[in-house]
């Protein structure tokens, strides 16, 4: 059964009026496999995009050499093959390529198609489902997001771990009557930043905020609004921050917060004017 031009493949296509394709069939006495049939990947000639013939292009007539669109392979001179369905940073190779990752991708798609009896874009689906679309780098952001997101954990469970331990050693020392309230120097656990240092000012504020956060969420409400009022004190614009927190933080949380934010001021104000005269002690020492 040869015709002019074509090859004979011992092969024949058939179509079965089912379904599920059966592993075998009888052509006379003989038992003969049946396999399904994968077509190749349909490439367009004219754009080179993969699912369409030149006939229903609507693309722009792309070089399958070079990937450019002001000439087409047979008077491409280009040294560099380039896949227009492809990015950038793989091995580069020209459209037709039989080894190029979309054509590799669209076979796979034609494969399931074929096995399962699905149509083109079921098929897509259950592809992309056992493919998830990340590249290298999302994938790289991905962990980094993930480890960052670990650390900063860390860093609070330690920073309340902190706050915890300071808490108990202050009420150790309210209960053996050495100190009361307003000599709690360390501001509910918080070494207080040095005010002339805007980087300490502004990495004290945020981890005030979040400590603050953090403690009223586990319902500790004293030692959250300790925490939330030294945020407000080395505020630049404590007033935006107030309006903030009153609209977050329930009523009474917010009460207290303005009872103790004087003494707040105050305890900072305290701490900055010790730092000013022991820096002022240490550049007379020198
Ligand atoms: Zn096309
Ligand atoms: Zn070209
Ligand atoms: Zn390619």
């Amino acid at each position: 059964m040869t015709k002019r031009g074509t090859v004979s493949t011992n092969n024949i296509i058939l179509t079965f009026d089912s379904t599920d394709l059966p592993s075998e069939i009888r052509v006379g006495y003989v038992k003969v496999r049946v396999r399904p049939f994968v077509p190749a990947p349909m490439r367009c000639f004219r754009c080179q995009r993969f699912g369409h013939t030149k006939d229903n292009c609507r693309g722009r007539p792309t070089c399958s050499k070079c990937a450019s669109q002001d000439h087409t392979d047979e008077t491409c001179d280009s040294e560099t093959p380039r896949c227009v369905n492809c990015g950038e940073g793989q091995t580069p190779h020209s459209a037709y390529d039989r080894s190029c990752p979309a054509y590799v991708k669209e076979k796979e798609i034609m494969t399931i198609k074929a096995t399962r009896n699905l149509p083109f874009k079921e098929a897509r689906e259950v592809y992309n489902q056992s493919h998830p679309k990340t590249s290298y780098a999302q994938k790289e952001a991905l962990r980094r997001g993930e480890e960052e997101r670990k650390a900063r954990e860390a860093r609070r469970a330690r920073l309340v771990q902190k706050a915890l331990e300071a808490k108990e050693a202050s009420s150790a020392d309210s209960a053996s009557g050495s100190r009361k309230q307003g000599a709690r120097a360390a501001a509910g656990g918080s070494a207080l930043p040095d005010l002339r240092s805007q980087e300490e000012v502004q990495t004290f504020f945020l981890q005030e905020v979040q400590l603050g956060e953090e403690l009223l969420a586990q319902g500790n409400m004293e030692d959250g609004v300790e925490h939330l009022c030294n945020a407000v004190a080395v505020c630049h614009q404590p007033q935006q921050l107030l309006q903030v927190l009153q609209q977050t933080v329930p009523p009474q949380v917010f009460q207290l917060l303005l009872q103790r934010l004087p003494l707040a001021g105050q305890r900072l104000a305290a701490s900055a004017a010790a730092k000013e005269s022991a820096s002022i002690t240490e550049d007379d020492v020198e």
